[in-house]
């Protein structure tokens, strides 16, 4: 991984407010694995919630599904992960270093300038044995995406949920890749969460679906507010097309460490449902009544990263201030969407500020921070990235108002306790959607 000073500022950022931390921190980490803390769980929830609420819920088209992570492992046979889900990998005869050779500049070792070895491919999917038995007949695989699982439930979802084409499966689920070398926080990393859907067309439709697939994913983005400047498509290429692939695009984020992709779009035509067709021997075609004409769909699949989708939110909200560090959040993917704080730790202010933490939390997650100088606290709830601050102070035991402090203009305005929730729930909407009511 390369030294980049933003990313690194993040990652302590992340570490101290308990957003991400390193797994196995007690035994010195394991490379490239994560554990997300209060505020990232929280993080995490809320985007997931955010793409099964635009992915399934509203859409009358589309299905959820929670598939096994464990598999057939003909599957992965059909899926050609077996034979071709490999990286090229080098040795350096000197310092024994691993790499893999399509990541070099030149064919010498970047470490020490040795001589490598002939590539080997190698394969990256996780392998373990299923039952008390280590042997090759008991092999099964941590699945490397969470697709395959759909494709093969193609038509128990379809006649269950009597589902006509176009329709889609969707669902969000761990996947594991043994990368050779991840990297870049948790960017890159060897067990992470994808949100998958699969949308299964008529074969003479499939660009058409295309072009809404990618506006509908874009259009997700920027529902979680990020900087639209940095988000664009790119376009595979001819050399980079996968062998399945018809058309492929990606959306791409231009992180500190440069464009980077995080969800692909990509037309994978009927290739993998007729390989599971070949491999089980059951058809997985369908009868298109009003077409009156059977067929194997083709299907378009939006596939995101989870992690990849937080890092970047961290990343986009993340600024330096003179006097602070601010994550400029949106509500909508916030951790928490509201802190209460009475001034001082006396006279009656912190029973009124829990009296209105009691109630707002039962709307929203909220916290409630009584210690410390109050600019301190307001701070920490800053570089956390809470969107709004109402404070208790000695003007609120004397004419019941409150103060709401906006963490991006750092204004505060005075209200009635009794409306401070309803008012609250209107700035985290306008924050939101930039839509006044
Ligand atoms: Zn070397």
């Amino acid at each position: 991984m390369k030294k980049d000073k933003t990313m690194e500022k993040i990652v302590s950022l992340c570490k101290r407010r308990g957003y991400i931390f390193r797994s196995s921190e007690v035994y010195g980490g394991i490379n490239s694995c994560y554990d997300y803390g209060p505020l990232g769980v929280e993080l995490k929830k809320n985007i997931k919630e955010l793409w099964w609420q635009a992915m399934v819920r509203e859409r009358e088209d589309i299905e959820g599904l929670d598939s096994s992570i464990l598999m057939h492992p003909k599957i992965w046979e059909a899926s050609g992960h077996v034979d071709n889900f490999t990286d090229p990998l080098v040795d350096c005869k000197q310092c024994k270093n691993r790499f893999r050779e399509d990541e070099l500049e030149k064919p010498k070792c970047p470490v020490c300038g040795g001589e490598l070895t002939e590539a080997r491919s190698f394969n990256l999917m996780f392998k373990t044995y299923m039952g008390p038995i280590e042997g090759d007949s008991n092999v099964v695989y941590l699945r490397p995406e969470t697709a395959q699982g759909i494709y093969v439930n193609f038509l128990n979802v379809q006649l269950s949920a009597r589902q006509k084409i176009p329709f889609g499966i969707a669902q969000i689920g761990k996947a594991f890749r043994n990368e050779i070398t991840p990297g870049n926080f948790t960017f890159r990393t060897r067990e992470f969460e994808q949100m998958e859907m699969q949308f299964f067309v008529h074969p003479s439709e499939d660009s058409k679906w295309m072009d809404h697939w990618k506006e509908q994913r874009m259009n997700w983005y920027y529902r979680l507010g990020l900087n639209k400047n940095k988000l664009k498509f790119h376009e595979h290429g001819k050399d980079e097309l996968a062998h399945y692939a018809r058309e492929a695009y990606d959306i791409m984020y231009e992180f500190s460490f440069g464009w980077k992709e995080l969800e692909g779009v990509h037309n994978r035509t009927d290739f993998d449902l007729k390989r599971h067709e070949g491999h089980s021997g059951k058809k997985l075609s369908y009868f298109d009544d009003e077409r009156k004409e059977r067929y194997v769909p083709f299907i378009i699949e939006t596939s995101a990263g989870c992690d990849r989708t937080i890092l970047t939110v961290l990343a986009d909200a993340y600024e330096e201030e003179e006097e602070r560090t601010v994550l400029r959040l949106s509500p909508a993917v916030a951790p928490l969407k509201a802190v209460v704080l009475p001034l001082v730790n006396k006279d009656g202010m912190p029973e009124m500020a829990r009296n209105i933490y009691d109630d707002i939390r039962k709307d929203m997650n909220t916290f409630f921070d009584s210690g410390g100088a109050i600019g301190r606290r307001y701070r920490r709830q800053d570089e956390i990235g809470t969107p709004f601050g109402i404070t208790v102070d000695s003007q609120s035991l004397e004419d019941g108002t409150v103060t709401l402090r906006d963490r991006d203009s750092m204004e505060q305005e005075r209200y009635q306790a009794d409306n401070v929730k309803e008012v609250l729930i209107e700035k985290l909407r306008f924050k939101e959607t930039g839509v006044k009511k």
